[in-house]
């Protein structure tokens, strides 16, 4: 930290980095440098982010700890000087009763902890025989549809490692697949080792679905796995839950380019949490990591001839609600096509790099703005990924054909493993991997926000088709998403 701190001081004092010729600085690698040193020597995110760790015990949409964070954070922006948009929307909160998984096999009865997952039925119960279909591609699920029908289905929530080029279902996604095939009930694996059971929606929008979802430990769902093989496993399956209608809001700021634009660049990040966990990494670390680029923005106006706007999304979730609302309120404004480019931020620090998110044409740009990074001091791999996410806010700016980038990085493993579980606490999140991110996507954001032209176009609706087929994500034409 010291090093980096010096090296920055040397930069700054020579205009040059060590061993090349002197030259002035430009005005952009100065007001870059003020960007990076402020987050460096000012930073708030991540005292912020502990103190709402500790007085909310999660940020869930709709619920009332959910609206007290939203709160918390709307008076701790306005502390910035900036104006503060809350943008409600309607969302539908579910709320888990008891569960209940029992097999039997061989005469005997063996109750399994696990626990439902959103928008599972009200009131179920179901049972059936077990049928174990693996990972759980969507090939799987054609190749086995005849067999699925009356079972309950035994599948990996994740797999270990993601096929390359095939693109990794959702839960939701098999879910509905085991459902379209007239099985029972899905019993999800867990992916890491423990006895954390993960929530998570396997609805892809705010709805229930029709049969009933659990999950199951690695081990409870590896033992079953191997007693399928060679027994006939009947699962009983029991769960009840509440479904109210509720309301939570975006929280936006917005800072209008200095001339007047019809260009938008939105960075977003989602703000709310499940119920089990106040969410340090899912997405305590991706919002609070906004908190300190609005600061520095305040601090140094950049002349920007674009508008940016900041966007902490609630209901992500439930499925992206909070986002697809905030893009059926452009369409309905009539302002839909002044959205130009999104940032998603969702789990991230100790950034590393970019995701293009299916833009391939971004790359050259990328690699390009990743070396500029490196050259203002930062400790910045500049690695590049080319995936496209199907479970975050980028959902909605996809099918309005916005290009997209996420950045990445790497965190402990622990952190990863809290995902959605009760471990998901503050002692996950590190101060100096919260300022990498902000940096980086504060230059990424203020790049965005100056060029003279955009590194990628919006696409047509045909474009968005055909790019949704070509990265078999066509599932999502089944949804609204704000359209
Ligand atoms: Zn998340």
């Amino acid at each position: 930290m010291i090093f980096r701190a010096l090296i920055l001081l040397f930069v700054i004092v020579m205009g040059s980095a060590p061993g090349q010729a002197q030259k002035p600085l430009d005005p952009e690698t100065i007001l870059l440098t003020k960007m990076v040193r402020s987050l460096q020597e000012g930073y708030q995110g991540y005292q912020l982010l502990g103190r709402i760790c500790t007085m909310f015990a999660h940020r869930m949409s709709g619920s009332d700890e959910g609206a007290a964070a939203e709160e918390y954070l709307v008076r701790h922006l306005a502390t910035l000087g900036v104006k503060v948009e809350r943008q409600p929307f309607p969302i539908q909160v579910w709320e888990r009763g008891n569960s209940l998984v029992q097999i039997s096999y061989q005469g005997k009865k063996v109750p399994l902890a696990a626990r439902s997952l959103a928008f599972t039925p009200l009131q179920v119960e179901s049972r059936g025989e077990v049928f174990d279909i693996g990972t759980g591609y969507r090939e799987d699920f054609i190749r086995h549809a005849a067999s699925l029908k009356d079972k309950v289905v035994l599948v990996d929530i994740y797999p270990d490692i993601a096929k390359p080029n095939v693109m990794n279902p959702h839960r939701s996604d098999k879910l509905r697949w085991a459902q379209d095939a007239q099985a029972r009930g899905v019993l999800f694996v867990n992916r890491y080792p423990g006895e954390l059971l993960p929530t998570g929606t396997v609805s892809r929008i705010d709805s229930l679905v029709a049969i009933p979802a659990f999950i199951l430990s690695r081990g409870a769902g590896l033992n079953l796995r191997a007693l399928v093989r060679n027994n006939r496993v009947v699962a009983h399956l029991r769960a009840s839950a509440r479904m109210r209608q509720s309301q939570a809001s975006n929280i936006l700021v917005h800072f209008p380019a200095r001339r007047p634009s019809n260009e938008t660049v939105v960075i977003g990040a989602h703000f709310d949490t499940w119920d089990l966990a106040p969410g340090a990494i899912d997405n305590g670390i991706g919002a609070l990591a906004l908190f300190d680029i609005i600061r520095v923005w305040t601090e140094l106006r950049p002349l920007q001839t674009r508008n940016i706007t900041f966007a902490f999304w609630m209901g992500e979730e439930q499925g992206q609600i909070g986002s697809s609302h905030f893009i059926k309120q452009m369409i309905h404004q009539g302002k839909a096509d002044s959205l130009k480019f999104y940032i998603n931020v969702d789990m991230v620090a100790n950034t590393n790099g970019f995701d293009m998110e299916g833009r391939e044409e971004l790359s050259g740009y990328l690699s390009e703005l990743g070396k500029r990074i490196q050259s203002l001091g930062l400790d910045f791999e500049n690695k590049q990924q080319n995936k496209i996410s199907l479970a975050t806010d980028t959902i909605p700016f996809f099918m309005q054909g916005v290009p997209v980038v996420q950045t990445m990085g790497q965190l402990p493993p622990l952190a990863y493993r809290a995902y959605h579980t009760s471990q998901d606490q503050f002692f996950l999140v590190q101060k100096k991997h919260m300022i990498l991110s902000s940096q980086v996507l504060a230059i990424l954001l203020h790049d965005l926000a100056v060029m003279d032209q955009l590194p990628a176009a919006r696409f047509s609706d045909q474009q968005i088709k055909a790019w949704l087929r070509k990265h078999q994500a066509e599932e999502l034409l089944n949804y609204p998403y704000g359209r």
